[in-house]
């Protein structure tokens, strides 16, 4: 790059974060600056955040332009981080200005480092001893060197702050001030390895090999819950610590990622940096700086940790890839998996996609050849894929309002007599999804939207799951007045716990669902106790499909398999099949062999069917096969348009004036769809249109989609949110 620095009074064009459409020129601060720094710029009144973008255009009365305020501290921003937020800004349709916002998603960059006290041994003996001091010195002693701040000190030692402050006035613990973002302490990538199995070790090799060839590559990690796939990963990331180069470990349900972070801790002696919405501001921070210098060898973190400043990235790893939370949506749209892919190629870095149920988009890559596949074939130690059958509900005796079948029942009950654990799976969170009132049928909706509102029993509340809002349980139907009439229809989680118990009164019955925990800690050690073998009946949502270990678990009974093959998603017949075999995956860990048991009432299904058979390879093709003959993702590209507004008519105007001037999609062979109110037509007040336009995989689809989508003046109120490859159509 020539003309990578600007000398005080040259021209420089500034991406700032706020919402406009272009650079803004100005004149480069005493001392010049670097393309890429972050700077401070005013605009209007303000001082805004932006980075020095490259050289000012010019186009404009020189004379007006102001200068840069100040040079943050903080290393600029590379190149290939500048290539990186460009070409995802061009494949999301998404401003530049959005893309910056993701990239400095951290509090006070502008801030001086900020200090803090911390307190260590200090080399005086009190002349007067108290049970308290003796605590606070034991603590610090226990310790050696190490530095506390005052609350941890007081915290650890059990006494209050009054006691340590008192010991630093004596001299007998030191005081001192450091800066609050200290580096993460180093991995040791030869600390805590396990001998791994054959085929783990082949696979660990393979990607170290990988890594040392320095270039790009996607590795598709296939292999069942256990079979070992978080151990080989580690052993790439440890090989990309010794390499000296950066790792990121990208987990879906970030919440419950303790129980990850604790075997990082086990596999390389410290524990690592932590980007995600459960870290404080001030330990955000600290992970912004630190990757950006260098001295945070491994984040562990959400899809957003993607869009840290690493210097020197050598390796990202999307565990569970096929999670659809990887998608985002709402804010700008991005699927982490693929821009994890994009940072790699810009980086020359390594990508690892695990999972036992690959997206069939990875399956395609594989095909195409643009991935490289690397099965684990067996599960780790003595423990086997479970057996799986489906109950025919066609044929169960099924007395109404319960949901629980003869044959399910009396396999819990020969758990329960070997004294192990079964898990109850139904994705639906809550007591009841429809409250009906016997009187006038009328069923009880959101206010907001399009949808009905789901009882929570244990909250005492109705809630509606688009938009949160709750309301107290009416006792009279707000329709017709009847009093007492109104009943439950269907079953959530919370009415399974209450069917489960009545079945086995004896038993120890949990159920685990997101929404019945205060905090993702509370919700993290319910977990922890369950596993230890606290429970002996576990009722839960997809919540538990997700990667914990239940070693005693031998039994899975899914209430209602067919629940996601119901439905127009593209993806249904995928998503149920993962879902599925994650489920199924969560029986016989351990050394005793499990059982998945699917209530159906469709046996003869082809994704049932193939669910049972284990046949995953016949099941990817035939999937294939159907939406390559659909033209659909994979096979094609597709785009989501979605027009909001609290004005009915002007969504629906818009929304045909759309339709009507499809001239720029039509030029590369697109056709559009709808409008059509979307499946769920109203969120939050505000009513929903969607269009969608399918395209051939190879046809330019973000340009047409730019030029298309810029015809159009939006009314004020109406928002229009453009979603490349769309997981889900709500
Ligand atoms: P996956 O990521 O495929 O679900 P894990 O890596 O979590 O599998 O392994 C499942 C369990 O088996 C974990 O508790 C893990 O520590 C253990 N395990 C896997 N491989 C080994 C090994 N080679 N030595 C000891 N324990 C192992
Ligand atoms: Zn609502």
């Amino acid at each position: 790059m020539t003309d990578s620095f600007f000398h005080e009074g040259d021209l420089v064009g500034v991406l700032t974060a706020q919402p406009l459409d272009r650079l803004l020129d100005y004149k480069a601060p005493e001392g010049g600056c670097h393309l890429g720094a972050f700077v401070e710029v005013p605009l209007g009144p303000r001082k805004v955040l932006g980075v020095v973008w490259g050289a000012g255009k010019g186009d404009y009365d020189r004379a007006k332009i102001r200068s840069v305020i100040r040079v943050l501290d903080v290393a600029p921003m590379r190149e290939e981080m500048r290539v990186f937020l460009t070409r995802a800004a061009e494949y999301t349709l998404t401003p530049m200005t959005a893309m910056l916002r993701l990239a400095t998603r951290a509090p006070g960059l502008g801030e001086a480092q900020s200090m803090r006290k911390i307190y260590r041994l200090g080399d005086q003996t009190p002349a007067r001893m108290t049970d308290a001091r003796e605590k606070v010195l034991g603590v610090l002693r226990d310790y050696g060197g190490l530095s506390f701040t005052l609350g941890e000190v007081a915290e650890m030692a059990g006494v209050g702050t009054s006691v340590v402050k008192g010991l630093v006035k004596l001299g007998a613990v030191s005081e001192e001030e450091a800066p609050r973002d200290v580096p993460y302490p180093q991995l040791d990538p030869d600390y805590g390895g396990k001998a791994l199995s054959a085929d783990q070790a082949a696979g660990a090799e393979t990607l170290r090999a990988a890594l040392r060839s320095d270039t790009y590559g996607t590795t598709l990690l296939k292999g069942v819950t256990g079979s070992g796939k978080t151990e080989v990963y580690l052993e790439a990331v440890a090989e990309c610590l010794r390499m000296g180069r950066q790792a990121l470990v990208l987990l879906p349900e970030i919440a419950l990622s303790g129980e990850f972070i604790n075997r990082v801790e086990a596999r390389f002696g410290m524990r690592p940096a932590e980007w995600h919405s459960g870290v404080t501001m001030t330990e955000r921070r600290r992970c912004w700086r630190m990757v950006g210098q260098g001295d945070a060898q491994l984040v562990v973190g959400a899809r957003s940790a993607l869009f840290l400043p690493y210097q020197n990235l050598g390796l990202i790893v999307v565990d569970e890839e096929h999670d659809t939370s990887y998608k985002q949506e709402d804010g700008v749209l991005y699927n982490a998996r693929d821009m994890a892919v994009l940072r790699a190629a810009i980086n020359g870095a390594q990508v690892v996609l695990a999972s036992a149920t690959p997206s069939l988009e990875s399956w395609a890559n594989v095909e195409a050849g643009k991935y490289t596949r690397l099965e684990l074939t067996s599960r780790f130690g003595a423990a086997v894929m479970p057996k799986m059958a489906a109950i025919d509900m066609r044929v169960e005796d099924m007395p109404a309002g319960t949901w629980v079948s003869p044959t399910l029942r009396d396999a819990m009950r020969k758990r329960l007599e070997k004294g192990e654990q079964s898990l109850i799976f139904l994705n639906r969170r809550g007591y009841a999804p429809i409250t009906l009132c016997r009187a006038c049928g009328h069923q009880i909706g959101c206010d907001h939207c399009d949808a009905r509102m789901v009882e929570h029993r244990f909250l005492k509340r109705l809630m509606c799951h688009q938009c949160g809002e709750t309301k107290p349980l009416p006792t009279k139907c707000p329709s017709c007045d009847a009093e007492d009439r109104l009943s439950a229809v269907g079953p959530g989680v919370e009415r399974m716990g209450e069917e489960v118990t009545a079945l086995f009164p004896d038993a120890r019955v949990a159920v685990l669902s997101s929404d019945l925990y205060g905090s993702a800690r509370a919700m993290k050690a319910h977990i922890e106790e369950i596993a230890e073998g606290g429970t002996d009946i576990v009722i839960g949502t997809q919540l538990v499909a997700k990667g914990h270990n239940f070693p005693l678990l031998t039994l899975v009974g899914v209430i209602d398999a067919d629940l996601g093959l119901q439905g127009s998603d593209l993806r249904a017949a995928e998503r149920t099949f993962q879902l599925m075999r994650q489920v199924a995956g969560r029986a016989g860990r351990a050394e005793t062999p499990g059982e998945a048991l699917l209530q159906t009432y469709q046996p003869e299904h082809a994704v049932i069917r193939s669910i049972l058979a284990g046949d995953e390879e016949s099941f990817w093709a035939a999937e294939a096969a159907e939406r390559k003959a659909a033209g659909v993702p994979p096979y094609g590209r597709m785009a989501g348009i979605i027009l909001s507004s609290p004005n009915v008519q002007e969504v629906f105007d818009l929304g045909a004036e759309m339709a009507r001037m499809d001239g720029p999609l039509r030029q590369i062979g697109a056709q559009v769809f709808g409008p059509a109110p979307a499946p769920i037509a109203r969120v939050r007040g505000r009513h929903r249109v969607r269009l969608l336009v399918k395209a051939e995989k190879s046809a330019p689809l973000q340009q047409a989609l730019a030029k298309w989508a810029g015809q159009f003046r939006l009314p004020a109120n109406l928002r229009m949110a453009i979603d490349i490859d769309p997981q889900s159509f709500y």
